[in-house]
């Protein structure tokens, strides 16, 4: 049986983001061919943590004493939620076999190429959110939701037999 993957769950139209909204692109031919064959297993770190919804948007920052933190716009400490969400994640996904995740690009929890650098100010900085950068951490391949294709290819590599650096290739 294939193994599942793992979506961010606002990007298949959950409102489990800090404002209440969604992401959802369930309707990209992917995600939808993933969903008809009962393979996505969805999750949101935030909520799985403990977080509810509505909640203070929060960004990933390095303090003055060079210590990796969450904070709200309150300026309040939710570090430990992050962590907590980020450990649940993984927890699922090894619990499944999961080998791949697809989740949503800029989240403080979710985001692979880049994250808000926490001034609050929309500015972008490469980086990872907490739970891409765990399950990465553990081996599992992270996409965000405008890597479709690249993730489709690289699972399809995967899956005739390639190894993890031809489906990379294949990805690429
Ligand atoms: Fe979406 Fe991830 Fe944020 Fe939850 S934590 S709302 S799944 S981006």
């Amino acid at each position: 049986m294939p193994s599942p993957i793992l979506i961010s769950a606002c990007l298949l139209g959950q409102p489990v983001r800090y404002d209440g909204g969604a992401n959802g692109v369930s309707q990209h031919p992917v995600l939808a061919a993933w969903l008809a064959a009962g393979r996505v297993l969805a999750l949101c770190p935030e909520l799985a943590g403990g977080l509810p919804v509505p909640r203070p948007p929060a960004e990933r920052l390095r303090d003055a004493q060079g210590r990796e933190r969450v904070l709200d716009v309150h300026g309040r400490d939710v570090t430990a939620a992050f962590e907590a969400g980020a450990e649940q994640a993984l927890s699922l996904a090894r619990e499944h076999g999961v080998r791949l995740a697809v989740l949503k690009e800029g989240s403080p929890s979710c985001g692979s190429g880049y994250v808000y650098d926490g001034s609050f100010s929309r500015r972008r900085v490469p980086g990872r959110g907490l739970t891409a950068e765990r399950l990465m951490q553990a081996g599992i391949q992270v996409f965000s939701e405008h890597e479709l294709e690249a993730a489709q290819r690289w699972l399809q590599a995967l899956e005739a037999g390639d190894d993890l650096a031809a489906a990379a290739a294949a990805a690429a």
